[in-house]
């Protein structure tokens, strides 16, 4: 563990590890790197049965890349961090603890490629892993009924969502009878807040039990969404998420005179139409569908696990809200069946064809990778069901290039599966590049923006639903 806090330490002791403190702990922060860049293949491996030579792949090359990246920040003339160890898909370093997570990158690595790592003795008390009771049988009907398909279609709508967006990203008021129009959703901004609260009582005018979960973030007091429809005797939860803050980090900003100034959170502007205003959509959306589900009232049509909608905050910050989420929910020994993010779904430049892009791969190994491969074979099934034009890429293992970078690898942390469905981000292997919003973490992310197709929301939301209310048992 490159990093803890004092109480971290002492943990880590307890349990019988030798700590090595490199340097004040509370002056240290700690950043997970990730590095793409392409190494040949390894010949000296081939003859490495096909069982274990993925993990030894990727051992060589988190060794390989450690090794780049102390020779870079060796080289650099002031440099800003200091290597520790090999990561997967990366590598660990260490930083000043006020060091922004903006100034902490490697040359060539993409923006957001950077994690801050929150100091969490938890972490050594993860769960085997062992899938939960059921989960294995569950698999073998995966097709959504035609009752879920029709349900969902009906309460799944580009107007719908397009609705929820305008609202929380300025287009329209944030209340019905109200004036306010969110400005920014960012974790640093004052609307944040208004946005938690107006979110918050859309569940509850569900019907669902709401809670709120407050954690830090610098000087902030930020809190987290759940609504939950309980059933009485399941044996686990499931989880439809998205993250409601914003950023428009990649935004050029002017000061009074003219000259470049960077991105101010407290008062710039970040709509965060897509990213992910589009999530957040779909996830009241998907509670607008439950409920009514519920009120139809039909013994048949119940779901037979919970059903839980969380909204992360300070996704954009490297996954804070969700860490401490997840952190929590293993530590109340909670059984999540399984978790279904969305993560920026609306993005398609005009007339490109539709892709739906699934993430499963995780950094931690074990029986989570093969339990989150099995969410996102239900999520690609679910896909052509609703719509033919649609193409699916699945993306897994340690190539996956959002692997730890949505609110999903926090539960992949836990041992818990866990996948993140988006627009066509990514450029695929053969370079072709992805037809996803071109305002990413820019003020220009907006519901009227020439990228964000509520439509193309609609078949990614629809078949995400589809696809978890499944697994909830309906
Ligand atoms: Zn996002």
């Amino acid at each position: 563990m490159p990093v803890a806090s004092t109480g971290g330490v002492d943990a880590l002791q307890q349990a019988g590890y030798a700590v090595d403190l490199q340097g004040s702990v509370e002056d240290t922060a700690a950043f997970l790197v990730r590095d793409n860049r392409p190494l040949p293949p390894v010949e000296a491996l081939a003859a490495v049965p096909a069982a274990t030579r993925t993990d030894a792949e990727a051992a060589l090359r988190a060794t390989t890349v450690f090794a780049f990246v102390a020779g870079e920040l060796a080289a650099a003339a002031a440099p800003s961090a200091v290597p520790l160890g090999p990561a997967p898909g990366g590598v660990y370093l260490a930083a000043p603890a006020g060091s922004p997570i903006e100034e902490i990158h490697l040359p060539g690595a993409k923006p957001g490629h950077t994690e801050r790592l929150l100091p969490d003795p938890g972490l050594l008390a993860r769960p085997a892993g062992a899938p939960p009771a059921g989960f294995v049988e569950a698999f073998e009907d995966t097709a959504p009924s035609p009752q879920t398909i029709a349900a969902v279609r009906a309460a799944v709508t580009a107007e719908v969502l397009g609705r929820h967006v305008a609202r929380i990203s300025g287009i329209r008021p944030l209340e019905e009878d109200g004036a306010l129009k969110v400005r920014s959703r960012d974790a640093a901004a004052s609307d944040n807040a208004l946005v938690v609260e107006a979110l918050a009582r859309r569940f509850e005018g569900l019907g669902l039990a709401v809670r709120l979960h407050p954690f830090r973030w610098r000087d902030h007091r930020l809190l987290n969404v759940e609504a939950e429809h309980s059933v009485p005797g399941a044996d686990s939860t499931v989880l439809i998420t998205a993250h409601l803050d914003s950023t428009a980090a990649n935004g050029s900003f002017v000061d009074a005179f003219g000259d470049p100034r960077p991105y101010d959170p407290a008062v710039d502007p970040a709509p965060g139409a897509d990213d992910d205003g589009s999530g957040t959509a779909a996830v009241m959306a998907a509670a607008e569908c439950l409920r009514a589900i519920l009120d139809s009232n039909r013994s048949d049509r119940m779901p037979t696990r919970n059903v839980r909608f969380v909204l992360f905050n300070a996704e954009e910050q490297g996954l804070v809200g969700s860490k401490y989420y997840a952190r929590a929910a293993a530590a109340a020994g909670e059984d999540i069946a399984g978790v279904f993010q969305m993560d920026m779904i609306a993005g398609r430049q005009p007339g490109s064809t539709p892709i739906v892009e699934i993430h499963a791969g995780s950094l931690v190994s074990g029986p989570v990778v093969s339990a989150s491969d099995a969410l996102g074979e239900r999520v690609a099934r679910a896909v052509p069901v609703i719509d033919p034009e649609a193409k699916v890429q699945q993306l897994t293992g340690l190539d996956d290039p959002a692997a730890g970078r949505s609110d999903h690898a926090s539960f992949h942390e836990r041992g818990w599966a866990a996948v993140a469905v988006s627009e066509d981000l990514f450029s695929t292997p053969d370079g072709d590049p992805g037809t996803g919003t071109r305002q990413y973490h820019t003020p220009g992310d907006t519901l009227v923006d020439q990228d964000h197709d509520t439509e193309f929301a609609a078949t990614v939301a629809r078949s995400v639903i589809a696809a978890a209310l499944t697994f909830a048992g309906l």
